[in-house]
């Protein structure tokens, strides 16, 4: 699959996730939101129904506690029937067969409903004041004049109640049991499905705070709920009652939390597995570029070395060709050249070999660092004299011993040689030094070369990588020669850092300690 079919795939992949958390995220608010208006409208429910509840109550107790009193002092009932809505229902012949029912309509003025449910209005306003004895109707032994002048009793009394009532309401102390109260709420909030604990307090308009439960607070933060107590009253919105719940927000979490909870954990662990996913398919690529990139590299530096070397076995086959006109001692150079070379490169092929194993097999013998790193030098006579280069060595270190092992570490160090030499521009100038250090020896390898960028010298260590080229030089190399350094030094209990500066030069530094553990 092509890179840019990847990268589109994961873009769009990407998209379609992000949409998908943007209408979860949504859904949730939603639900949030719908919670909460839910809450609030069950708990204003049951507040309004304790409030009614609690008015009711006083109403029917004033009402008994005043029937009682009026039956008991008959001079209060007549006194009462000299009112002005007693007289003008006094005055009203009701029609025995349609009247239904008497009541007061919403001004207060006394009504009748027949049984059409039309209302017929009493007006007492223009009725000049009279007795009951001065009705012609009533004395003339009308039907329906006792029908009346019992209505007229109850709606009277009724009317004084009221009046006593709403003229003068008690102190709100007076009116409500806080015990009383505290179980009416609970009842109702059960009655609504809401078990939660709760805080509550009267308050009242004139005097602040004048009861309230022993764990209320009187700050903002939490969610109150405020409810007008007794409504109904003359000059109403005087007292409230305030409420607010414990664990209000545990609460709404409870309700949506596990859903959401479990949605958003998927969706994050389904980004993860994704990110995750396109990650392992950029390295793969990768990998898989790298590889396709060795074999290139490693067929065109095998195939040169083995035509050459073919070229000159056919030339010296050729019978079309004298003895004298054969360069054979010329032919034979380049054989051996060529067939060195080849030698080389199969060799590096082998180092990655080296990979498959966790751990080198070492055979740890005591040697003298300056002696091996001249063998390396040696190696390497010829070509630093044809590039017009130089090696200078600064052995500094008096005890120059360490254990080692001989082959890996003289693999490691020609590597490094042979990499200041490749990435150095026209001729190349090396220095080797030395220098004691606590239980070790430190060894540096300098060119002036090319250099690395900061960016690419975190990598040249890993398997099969390069520095891209472009066209800033054209060697030829598997990138496998800084990891084999790397493995064989690192195995040897030693350590290797690298300094570098584009277009100045690169700097290895080597510490290996002297008992190789
Ligand atoms: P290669 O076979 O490509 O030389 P190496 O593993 O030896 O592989 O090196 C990895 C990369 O590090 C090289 O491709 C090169 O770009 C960079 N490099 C290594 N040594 C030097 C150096 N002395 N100067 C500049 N660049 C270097």
């Amino acid at each position: 699959m092509k890179r840019k079919t990847i990268v589109l795939l994961a873009v769009f992949f990407f998209l379609a996730i992000s949409g998908l958390i943007l209408i979860q995220l949504y859904w949730i608010r939603n639900a949030i939101s719908i919670t909460d208006q839910q809450f609030r409208y069950q708990v204003n429910k049951a507040l309004e129904s304790v409030v009614l509840n609690l008015e009711e109550k006083e109403l029917i107790n004033k009402i008994i506690e005043e029937i009682d009193t009026t039956s008991a002092d008959t001079d209060s009932s007549l006194e009462v029937t000299s009112s002005a809505l007693a007289r003008s229902l006094q005055v009203y012949q009701p029609d025995v067969k349609i009247s239904d029912s008497i009541a007061l309509d919403t001004t207060g003025k006394p009504i009748v409903v027949d049984k059409s449910r039309q209302k017929i209005i009493i007006s007492a306003d223009d009725i000049a004041p009279f007795t009951l004895e001065d009705s012609p109707e009533l004395s003339a032994g009308n039907p329906g004049a006792g029908l009346s002048s019992r209505v007229t009793n109850k709606i009277v009394s009724l009317e004084s109640i009221m009046e006593k009532i709403f003229t003068k309401p008690p102190e709100i102390q007076v009116r409500i049991n806080p015990d009383e109260l505290n179980n009416q709420i609970r009842e109702a909030l059960n009655n609504v499905g809401i078990r939660l604990n709760f805080e509550f307090a009267i308050r009242s308009g004139r005097s602040g705070i004048i009861w309230k439960t022993p764990g209320y607070y009187d700050a903002s933060g939490t969610n109150r709920f405020m409810r007008q107590l007794f409504p109904n009253d003359p000059v109403p919105g005087q007292n409230q009652l305030v409420l607010y719940f414990l664990q209000e927000k545990q609460y709404k979490f409870d309700k949506i939390g596990n859903l959401g909870f479990l949605s958003l954990l998927f969706t994050t662990l389904l980004l993860i597995l994704s990110t995750g996913t396109f990650i392992v398919i950029f390295r793969q690529k990768k990998i898989s570029e790298i590889r396709s990139d060795f074999i290139n590299n490693m067929t065109h530096e095998l195939k040169t070395p083995i035509s050459t070397i073919s070229l000159a076995a056919q030339m010296l086959a050729d019978k079309s060709i004298s003895e004298k006109k054969k360069d054979i001692i010329g032919l034979a150079r380049v054989v051996k050249d060529e067939s060195m070379r080849l030698k080389y490169q199969v060799e590096k092929v082998l180092q990655s070999a080296i990979f498959e194993k966790v751990r080198l097999k070492l055979k740890l013998v005591e040697t003298d660092i300056h002696i091996l790193l001249n063998k390396a030098i040696d190696g390497f006579t010829l070509q630093i004299n044809s590039a017009n280069g130089k090696i200078i060595t600064d052995f500094g270190s008096t005890s120059p011993f360490c254990r080692i092992d001989e082959v890996h570490f003289l693999n490691a160090i020609s590597n490094l040689i042979d990499n200041a030499i490749k990435y150095s521009k026209d001729s190349p100038e090396i220095t080797i030094s030395t220098r004691d250090q606590k239980a070790g020896i430190m060894i540096v390898i300098e060119d002036k070369g090319i250099g690395i960028s900061h960016e690419n010298l975190k990598k040249i260590y890993d398997k099969f990588y390069r520095v891209p080229t472009g066209n800033i030089h054209n060697v030829k190399g598997f990138g496998l020669g800084l990891s084999y350094v790397k493995k064989v030094i690192e195995d040897l209990n030693g350590t290797i850092t690298t300094e570098s500066q584009v277009g100045k030069g690169t700097r290895f530094i080597i510490y290996m300690p002297k008992s190789g553990k």
